[in-house]
């Protein structure tokens, strides 16, 4: 497993991050959770992303105890704040002192860790001054309850405005986590541009499309059993955008590429989002452990650029950008 620098920082990472959205504490048992966690651990994997929204809190709860007997310096643990987890009071969403404050106090204790590796915004906060927000995560930073602070799904002039302050303040944003995946291309024109002028890496989330690039859901054909398409716990509902003839068909056209490299359509997906230079890691979930197996092996892939504009060619109706 390859190590990537993450932003302008020395942590180094794993260029694949075992992420536990909708699977731990919801779609899989705790003992699958488990497996899949051990799995990537014994595939080279040492950093894992949680939120603490996840699962309402139970997502940090099941990773924390799967990780409970590994040496804590060997890992890299990501989790984020934003969403409330449990009550919705008036102080339980976004970005100020307060919340921030709690929600760290909070992640720490379900994680049973004394800090995580990196902090992420979930979100940008509109309401919040972005000086309280930063302010705040600087003194996250000061308490070592946090190492390093990043930012999700934040545009171009937010993470210009927000490396500013962090600047001023005494530390440095160095990752921002956006959707990408040769299906959703979003940050390509503004977001890359500016977080390479700025040191921040992309760390990637659903770089499968939710599984959809593994090339499983075929165009009218019945949903694979125990997919994410089938949890009725909340996956159905969140890819279902992507379960459309067109996109799925367009899928298929992948296959002989993916068999020219030797690689399975889920490692041609990953292998994909790792030619950016800016992206400092793929987020990859799994049902299963030996999907974390399989994915593994995309780590180090080169894709010839004839491969990559093949590819461009075959997705090229249904790519979002
Ligand atoms: P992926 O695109 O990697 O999809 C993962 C899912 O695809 C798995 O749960 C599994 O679902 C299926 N899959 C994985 N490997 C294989 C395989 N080899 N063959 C067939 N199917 C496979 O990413 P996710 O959507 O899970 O997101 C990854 C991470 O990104 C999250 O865990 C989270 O950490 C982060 N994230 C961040 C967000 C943000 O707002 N910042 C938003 C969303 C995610 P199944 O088997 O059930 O079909």
């Amino acid at each position: 497993m390859d190590y990537r620098y993450l932003g302008r920082s020395g942590l180094k990472i794993t260029e694949i991050t075992y992420g536990n959205w909708l699977t731990h504490g919801s779609q899989v048992e705790n003992d699958v959770a488990t497996a899949c966690v051990r799995a990537a651990l014994d595939a080279g994997i040492t950093t894992f992303d949680t939120a603490d929204v996840y699962a309402n809190g139970k997502a940090e709860e099941v990773l924390g105890a799967a990780l409970a007997s590994e040496r804590r310096e060997s890992l890299e643990i990501f989790t984020k704040v934003y969403w409330p987890v449990g009550p919705k009071g008036p102080n339980d969403t976004g970005l100020s002192r307060k919340h921030i404050m709690e929600g760290i106090n909070g992640s720490l204790r379900r994680l049973n860790m004394d800090y995580v590796d990196l902090y992420q915004a979930h979100r940008f906060d509109h309401e919040t001054p972005l000086e309280e927000t930063i302010g705040a995560f600087a003194d996250v930073v000061r308490a070592g309850k946090a190492l390093y602070i990043g930012v999700s799904e934040w545009n171009a002039e937010q993470l210009h405005r927000g490396q500013l302050l962090a600047r001023e303040a005494g530390f440095a944003l160095v990752s921002n986590q956006p959707q990408y995946s040769a299906l959703w291309r979003v940050i390509e024109p503004e977001v890359i541009p500016a977080a390479k002028e700025l040191g921040i890496s992309q760390v990637v989330w659903s770089p499968m499309a939710q599984g959809v690039l593994s090339g499983k859901y075929l165009p009218g054909a019945p949903l694979p059993a125990g997919s994410r398409a089938t949890d009725e716990h909340g996956g159905a509902n969140t890819i279902k955008a992507y379960l459309d003839d067109t996109i799925l068909s367009n899928v298929q056209k992948l296959r002989p590429i993916a068999d020219e490299l030797g690689l399975t359509m889920p490692q041609l997906a990953i292998a994909w989002v790792l030619q950016n230079d800016n992206v400092a890691t793929a987020l990859v979930g799994a049902s299963r452990p030996e999907q974390v197996a399989e994915n593994v092996a995309a780590s180090g892939v080169k894709i010839p650029v004839e491969l990559m504009s093949a590819i461009d060619e075959a997705l090229a109706p249904s790519i979002v950008n």
